[in-house]
């Protein structure tokens, strides 16, 4: 509930309203005055990028027409007045359309309503109160592998229906991801106010995407407040998980802090553990013979003072590009050794601080968070999924998949253009010559460029011949002498659940089904291993399209899904079957081959080493969302409990 004793004087309230996200703001206004007549057509914000990162769009009149309206009707609300009756299902529908500057196609309108949750109500909670319910979790029990975003997830809906569970993490705390990335710049790249669960807004974000020690602490807070931390084990990691088929229990065998084997049980097993959680260094000749100290980025060695040094640096994806900018001002010299540029995204916003007046207006106008949220989700959900999506029968250059791609792609190089006019030299390296979408794009403010340019800078695209003890020999027979390696060369994405073994029916090994090749059902099950549920895993991962968060919330609601549907059957077990999870695949891959991704030119992280497309979920979010709702009992094998003889 709003404290609506922590007011803003009146200069304060107009400079909060002068930063508001005023189609935000308009719907928040409708809330507080109940006038729905407000939706004019000369309110329709037509969405442009200004040149300080604003969306601009509203006349001057509009803007302080909105203001005016919205500072009356707060300084009521904080006074005391009432909320009127609020907007009727058909109003918030046509309210989606208007923040959302379009008109929403009405396959999205359930799942949209999900996202806003006007009621406040958390739709994803469990609700395990049934007495029979009660019954079957009070005999249930989970082991979960990871206590990052999608682990914690996990535990809080456990928790949430009264199921035990057991988390097994091995790091030293929670947050995964954000407990291991420690690097110079680390900080999300999606808006944060959207990257973080939908029933934990946090309304005070320092910044719009903010650093890993703010995300880090979000997700302690989160483990501290659904007291997480009991049910966690830290430092313990999973050597390896065998089903007993005979029990029908997975039986989990973990090495402790001390070094100890140790075994654990459990009916459900249920894998988060990322996809970029093992970092890989390169294949690079000589790697072991450099004299100096050398590290991966998600190893960051903050012992190793890069002051006045010779730095060489590997790797130009998402993690290179946010540390160059930090380290390049403090080294002596700087070489980047890239293989192939990153496509950026235009995002002036990306070091901004969040104004106090926002974080106000996010803590205390009614549904001005939310309606926020919501914008952020509309706008990244699957506004750029079409620009990335092949043409049927594209004859035009290799450098784009389509029509809309090739249009985009233009719009990007002109940006990256813009940064260098005067360097026709960097741009021929920076610009890319694979199509926009066939790696992640980087949220670009203008730093990483500014960081190339830099006197002491080198942008190195000769190719690594070998490394030696004093650094690094392109092809061209150079030495780039270097006193520190840093690798950001990426992670063993595409070997899931690697190195653990996780032995399913018949003593078979995951990792010689899957052969290089993981494939899942929904990411989440795979024939053969009852019980099993992965988070994040095969095609589970998104490109230009929402955020890993969301996924993680669809995905957990399904497990909780899963769950139910064996306490509700009396059933013991549940297992995919071949063909469903097959003919899933079989979409999935066709699917994927009209990405851009999935362009047979493009090489990155979400292909693995057969070529495939192990990594990405090819369709609009929506379909993940709808796919995701409950698990359809006809795809599963249940088998009943065994009742054991007295
Ligand atoms: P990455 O995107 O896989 O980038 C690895 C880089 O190393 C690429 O530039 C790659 O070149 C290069 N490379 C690999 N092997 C090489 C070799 N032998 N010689 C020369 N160059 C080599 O890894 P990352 O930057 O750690 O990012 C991985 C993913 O983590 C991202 O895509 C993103 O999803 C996530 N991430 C997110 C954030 C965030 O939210 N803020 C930050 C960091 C990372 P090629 O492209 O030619 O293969």
């Amino acid at each position: 509930m709003t404290d609506r004793s922590d007011t803003l004087d009146d200069k304060a309230l107009d400079e909060a309203l002068a930063e508001a996200h005023l189609p935000a703001l308009l719907m928040s206004l409708i809330h507080m005055t109940g006038d729905a007549s407000l939706l004019t057509k000369e309110r329709w914000p037509e969405y442009v990028l200004m040149a300080d990162g604003k969306l601009g769009g509203y006349s001057p009149e509009v803007q302080a027409d909105i203001r005016a309206r919205a500072k009356a009707a707060i300084t009521a609300y904080m006074e005391g007045a009432p909320l009127p009756p609020q907007p009727s299902p058909g109003t918030v529908r046509r309210m989606m359309d208007w923040i959302a500057g379009v008109d929403i196609p009405d396959q999205y309108a359930a799942f949209l309503t999900d996202e806003l949750h006007l009621d406040g109500v958390d739709n994803n909670a469990p609700d395990w109160s049934a007495p029979t319910l009660k019954a079957a979790a009070a005999r249930m029990k989970v082991i979960v592998v990871g206590a990052g975003m999608s682990g914690l997830l996990t535990g809080i809906r456990l928790k949430q229906a009264g199921i035990d569970f057991t988390i097994l993490e091995k790091n030293a705390d929670a947050g995964g991801t954000w407990f291991e990335n420690i690097y110079p710049g680390c900080r999300v790249d999606n808006p944060n106010h959207m990257y973080s669960y939908s029933f934990e807004p946090n309304h005070d974000f320092p910044q719009f995407y903010s650093t890993q020690p703010v995300l880090l602490d979000y997700f302690r807070r989160v483990t501290d407040r659904h007291q997480l931390r009991e049910h966690i084990r830290f430092e313990t990691t999973v050597e390896e998980a065998v089903f007993d088929e005979a029990r029908a229990i997975w039986r989990v065998e973990v090495s402790t802090r001390d070094g100890r084997r140790e075994y654990l049980e459990a009916p459900v097993l249920v894998t988060a553990v990322g996809q970029l959680n093992r970092p890989r260094y390169p294949d690079i000749e000589g790697l072991e013979t450099f004299e100096g100290p050398s590290f991966h980025s998600a190893r960051w060695r903050h012992d190793v003072d890069l002051t006045g040094k010779r730095v060489a640096v590997i790797g130009t994806g998402a993690s290179a590009f946010q540390f160059v900018p930090e380290i390049a001002p403090k080294v002596a010299h700087l070489d980047v050794f890239q293989r192939t540029p990153p496509w950026c995204i235009p995002g002036p916003t990306y070091h901004h601080d969040v104004p106090e007046g926002v974080k106000w207006l996010l803590k205390h106008i009614p549904f001005y968070g939310k309606w926020y949220r919501f914008w952020l989700f509309w706008m990244l959900t699957d506004g750029l999924y079409e620009s990335v999506k092949a043409d049927a029968g594209w004859n035009g250059p290799a450098e784009a998949v389509g029509e809309a791609n090739a249009e985009l792609r233009a719009m990007l190089a002109e940006a990256l253009r813009a940064q260098a006019p005067d360097r026709p030299d960097l741009l021929a390296k920076i610009i890319p010559a694979y199509p926009f979408g066939g790696k992640r794009a980087l949220v670009d403010n203008g730093v990483w460029v500014a960081a190339l340019r830099r006197g002491n800078v080198d942008l190195n695209t000769t190719g690594i011949e070998k490394i030696t003890s004093a650094g690094v020999v392109t092809r061209d027979g150079a030495l780039h002498a270097a006193d520190v390696i840093i690798y950001g060369t990426g992670f063993h994405a595409s070997r899931f659940l690697w190195p653990m073994r996780i032995v399913g029916k018949g003593g078979v090994d995951l990792q010689a089904v899957w052969n290089g090749d993981a494939r899942a059902y929904l990411g989440m099950t795979t024939p053969g291993f009852p019980n099993l549920f992965m988070l994040y895993g095969p095609n589970t991962n998104i490109v230009v399209n929402g955020s890993i968060v969301f996924f993680s919330e669809c995905s957990v609601r399904y497990i909780m899904g899963a769950l139910k549907l064996l306490a509700e059957t009396g059933s013991q077990t549940m297992e995919v079957k071949k063909d469903i999870h097959d003919a899933f695949n079989v979409k999935v891959d066709a699917a994927n081959a009209m990405m851009a991704w999935g362009s047979p030119g493009v090489t990155s992280w979400y292909k693995n080493a057969t070529g495939r497309v192990s990594q990405n979920w090819p369709f609009p979010l929506v379909d993940y969302w709808n796919a995701t709702v409950a698990p359809n009992p006809e795809d599963f094998v249940l088998k009943a409990r065994v009742k054991t003889p007295a």
